[in-house]
């Protein structure tokens, strides 16, 4: 059994996620999991690898405490692009590129956190390519911490002030992007999580591809993860909140 879960925005004022996610670990090891995949946005923000309060603190000792019994992968999302090499090793996660494929059964299933799938959101993702810009993020990563702190709220702040600008399908996830992404890598089935729109999508149709799309939820009042079921290739939604 795999599990695969996103947005889970951990951050100090929502102790009830953090919670849930330490609970959710040892479910993941009662179960007897074979590995755990974490597909971005696992925290509300990350100002870089030497600012590790308390409660970050104790994550990484979770963490690193899981991995005992299961590998845990970690794709970043655009809320915690900075995380890096010194956190990944402390908490003993692997670190994935986005996009990322897998193999199970001849299924070749793609990984995503799924900002790039987002095509409409044009003003974004020409963003996401400055920011992302290895020589950008080298100079962002060695300015004070300080600085760092109020870059981050004011990067928080923003993307607030437009995402209530823009209008709410500008920011979902398009089959342009789905069909792009899979065709480019191979891929019949797609993991994804950014949008906060858990579902298990219509089999989607491109010049005779069938392919299949998920898309995870966030956590919050809910903490919806998926489970492949590697034996019959059964995929379920589920909240492990409830
Ligand atoms: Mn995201």
């Amino acid at each position: 059994m795999i599990r695969f879960i996103s947005d889970l925005h951990l951050d100090p004022s929502r102790p009830d996620t953090i919670r849930a996610f330490f609970c959710f670990l040892e479910n993941c090891q009662t179960d007897k999991i074979n590995s755990l995949y974490i597909l971005g946005d696992f925290f509300e923000t990350w100002v870089g690898d030497d600012y590790i309060e308390p409660w970050v603190e104790q994550i990484i000792q979770e963490l690193a405490k899981s991995n005992k019994h299961f590998p845990i992968y970690f794709m970043a999302g655009n809320r915690d692009f900075t995380l890096g090499k010194t956190f990944a090793n402390k908490s003993k996660l692997t670190i994935l590129k986005d996009p990322h494929t897998l193999t199970f059964k001849n299924k070749k299933i793609l990984l995503m956190h799924g900002d790039l799938l987002c095509t409409e959101d044009l003003s974004y993702l020409k963003f996401r390519k400055v920011i992302r810009n290895p020589a950008l993020l080298f100079i962002l990563k060695r300015l004070p911490l300080k600085t760092r702190l109020n870059l981050a709220s004011k990067l928080r702040d923003n993307s607030a002030k437009s995402m209530q600008q823009k209008k709410v399908n500008i920011m979902d996830a398009t089959h342009e992007g789905v069909i792009k992404f899979t065709r480019k890598y191979d891929c019949e089935i797609i993991i994804h999580g950014h949008t906060h729109r858990p579902k298990i999508h219509d089999i989607l149709i491109h010049d005779k591809h069938a392919i299949e799309r998920i898309t995870l939820g966030d956590w919050g009042k809910t903490a919806i993860g998926l489970e492949l079921n590697e034996v019959n290739f059964d995929f379920k939604l589920i909240d492990y909140m409830n």
